[in-house]
């Protein structure tokens, strides 16, 4: 891997370069990089072929995000009668969520552009290809800029299931957010955070929803015990296949047929894949000046987010690191600072905190127990699950599942897992603690907040299970 430019600044105006940096991609990295650069001085140009904001503001986070709030409200007519409320029959508007959904979007991605102008950032609404390790070339207008670094900031995109006859019938997590109606049945397919949190939103919506997924639980790196938990929750709610494929698709006049491995069929109206994402790195021109992709598709890159050319970087989806929203960002404001503050910095890649918007909600910090029983000499795991306060009067079965697992050597905690409402945000001020290297001695010696499912998490003082290395018996 090439030198870090960790020292280098902007290169003075009147140089061979039209800017100093030229950013690929308008998404949560590639914005957050031109702004955080143009602060330090540099000339910044941004191209964007689609929607300034990326996958997170136009089509992931931000409107999955509402229509999980717009699903949940239907668990809280019915919860409502257990606390004496009498509820008329809800009824649901799609297009009504869909177009106050959609202009909030909208509106986002005004301040998104506005930002960048404020910034000075030259916006590109086209698409842009690399030339050189100092030249891009602007797709529609076929100009070529000169830029003393490029930056690719492309993300990821859906991929469809290339092997299984009729998959053009399916959509992808781009384009549910352009139906224009409910779905009255729906199959997703996958078991990662896209499948999941859409099938908890289609089947909260009052979708026939049936959720396949070729392995036999849901989630596979998050803690067994949460995707046991989030796999019996889910199983109330819809139409739950583990340990099934999808063999082929056909159009028929009611619908869609689908046919699974075993021969079973189901007819649908509309089939959502959501089988994992690959780098946006076709057509780019990585070829032109030598990055070759690594096997899942990404751009190989160093700890500074650096390329094997040293003035082209990438962050965010398209280096297949971790692929969240904060990280991309991160990313690109560490790249910023690095390559023209002069202030040298990488992101920790190693301790991230992490939300699913599955309805029970799923919050996660640190290594799984799995993860913690394989790296560690001995583990204490204290484990709380029981029924919330809210569910003796709604009636509602679900349980809240909270997890902490710590070294026994260190007393240090290793990870917390949770599964139940507001397990996000309860997650994002876990981490804080955490990340801080807290023990379990800190956890037990903060008062406990009381009523709350929170308090489980400072008042569990035997563990359910001490594991020791096998050698040790
Ligand atoms: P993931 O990679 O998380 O999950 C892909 C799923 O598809 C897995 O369950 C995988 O199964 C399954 N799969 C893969 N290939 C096949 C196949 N050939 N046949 C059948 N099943 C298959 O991808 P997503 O699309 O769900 O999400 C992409 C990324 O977006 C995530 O990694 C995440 O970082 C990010 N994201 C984050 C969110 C959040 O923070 N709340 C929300 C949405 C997305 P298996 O497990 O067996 O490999």
């Amino acid at each position: 891997m090439a030198e870090t430019a960790q020292t280098d600044r902007p290169t003075p105006a009147g140089d061979a370069f039209d800017v100093d940096l030229f950013v690929i991609g308008g998404g949560s990295g590639g914005v957050r990089a031109a702004r955080i650069a143009a602060g330090h001085g540099a000339r910044v140009q941004l191209a964007e072929e689609y929607r300034v904001g990326g996958t997170c503001v136009i089509r992931g986070c931000v409107p999955k995000k509402l229509m999980v709030y717009a699903g949940r409200f239907a668990e809280e007519f019915e919860d409502a009668a257990g606390f004496g409320w009498t509820v008329p029959e809800p009824r649901f508007d799609w297009s009504v969520m869909k177009r106050r959904r959609d202009a909030e979007v909208a509106r986002l991605e005004t301040i998104y552009d506005t930002n960048l102008m404020r910034a000075g950032v030259d916006v590109e609404p086209q698409r842009a290809v690399i030339e050189g390790p100092h030249a891009v070339r602007l797709v529609d207008s076929g100009k070529v800029v000169r830029a003393r670094y490029i930056l690719v900031a492309v993300g990821a995109r859906p991929v469809k299931l290339p092997d299984v006859p009729g998959m053009d019938l399916a959509i992808t997590s781009n384009e549910v957010f352009e139906l224009e109606t409910r779905p009255e049945r729906i199959l997703v397919i996958g078991g990662g955070y896209i499948a999941v949190e859409f099938a908890g939103v289609f089947a909260a919506l009052g979708s026939r929803t049936t959720l396949l997924h070729r392995g036999d639980k849901l989630l596979r790196g998050f803690d067994d015990e949460v995707r046991e938990g989030l796999a019996e929750a889910y199983g109330k709610r819809m139409d739950l296949r583990l340990g099934r494929t999808l063999a082929r698709l056909e159009r028929r006049t009611t619908g869609i047929l689908a046919t699974l491995d075993d021969g079973d069929t189901l007819e649908v109206d509309q089939v959502l894949v959501a089988t994992g994402r690959r780098p946006n790195v076709d057509g780019l021109g990585l070829d032109s000046v030598g990055i070759a992709p690594n096997r899942s598709g990404a751009i190989p890159v160093d700890a500074f987010s650096q390329t094997a050319v040293p003035s082209i970087y990438a962050v965010g989806d398209v280096t297949d690191r971790a692929n969240l929203t904060p990280i991309a960002i991160r990313e690109g404001h560490a790249f910023a600072d690095t390559v023209f503050g002069g202030k040298a910095w990488s992101v920790d890649h190693g301790l991230i905190p992490t939300a699913v918007f599955s309805t029970p909600e799923i919050g996660t910090v640190g290594l799984t127990e799995a993860q913690a029983g394989e790296r560690y000499g001995a583990i204490d795991v204290y484990r709380s699950s029981f029924r919330p306060m809210k569910a003796t009067l709604s009636g509602r079965e679900d349980r809240m599942l909270l997890k902490v697992i710590v070294d026994v050597a260190t007393d240090r905690v290793l990870g917390v897992h949770i599964l139940g409402h507001d397990a996000g945000e309860m997650i994002q001020a876990v981490g804080i603690a955490v990340t801080m290297g807290a023990t379990k001695a800190d956890f037990d010696r903060t008062i406990a907040v009381h009523p709350t499912a929170g308090e489980e998490l400072v008042t569990m003082r035997v563990p359910a299970v001490t594991k020791r290395p096998q050698s040790v018996g």
